[in-house]
């Protein structure tokens, strides 16, 4: 077990979203589960698509899943995207397989992954989004205080609050 560390960041535009969500891609590792929360267009979906980039999948292959509930994506660190929006909550994403989903052996990201709390790994990175602005958005990340992180933070510094 080790602590957390918790970032607070501004995005000003789609562009600062992918930006940060690239340097946080950069310190993921196979095995790591992104859980992502935030309200309908609040950029959960475009996080997904700077983070698919940072592990080499292009960014425009990475659609919302929220009708297919689950995108795999072959690339050198494999992306399981996961919606789960359409789901009742976690007894049903359980019955679809999802604890075999979240241990694949890539990188996984979960939109509205408050829904399945339950059945999410305690050491998860957790990102959450608020809308507080047309094109502002605040973004909470909490990680596992690993080396790995801390360089997240290095590097996102111009984006801290
Ligand atoms: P979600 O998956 O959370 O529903 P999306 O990523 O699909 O959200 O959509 C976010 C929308 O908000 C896009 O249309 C995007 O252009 C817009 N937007 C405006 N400002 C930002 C920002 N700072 N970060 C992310 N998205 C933004
Ligand atoms: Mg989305």
């Amino acid at each position: 077990m080790c602590g957390k560390m918790y970032l607070r960041l501004t995005s000003n535009s789609p562009a600062d979203t992918m930006a940060i969500a690239r340097e946080l891609g950069a310190s993921l590792r196979p095995g790591d589960v992104v859980a992502l929360t935030g309200d309908l267009g609040a950029g959960k979906t475009l996080f997904c698509k700077g983070v698919g980039e940072a592990l080499g999948i292009p960014p425009d292959r990475i659609l919302s899943p929220t009708f297919t509930i689950v995108t795999e994506h072959a690339g050198p660190v494999p992306l399981t995207h996961i919606d789960v929006y359409r789901l009742s909550g976690a007894r049903e994403a359980d019955e679809i397989g999802m604890r075999e989903l979240l241990s694949a052996a890539g990188v996984c990201l979960v939109e509205w992954a408050e829904k399945i709390a339950e059945l999410l790994p305690t050491d998860c990175i957790q990102v959450t989004f608020t809308i507080s602005g047309d094109d502002r958005r605040e973004i909470a990340v909490a990680a596992p205080d690993l080396p790995r992180f801390n360089d997240f933070r290095a590097r996102s510094t111009r984006f801290q609050v």
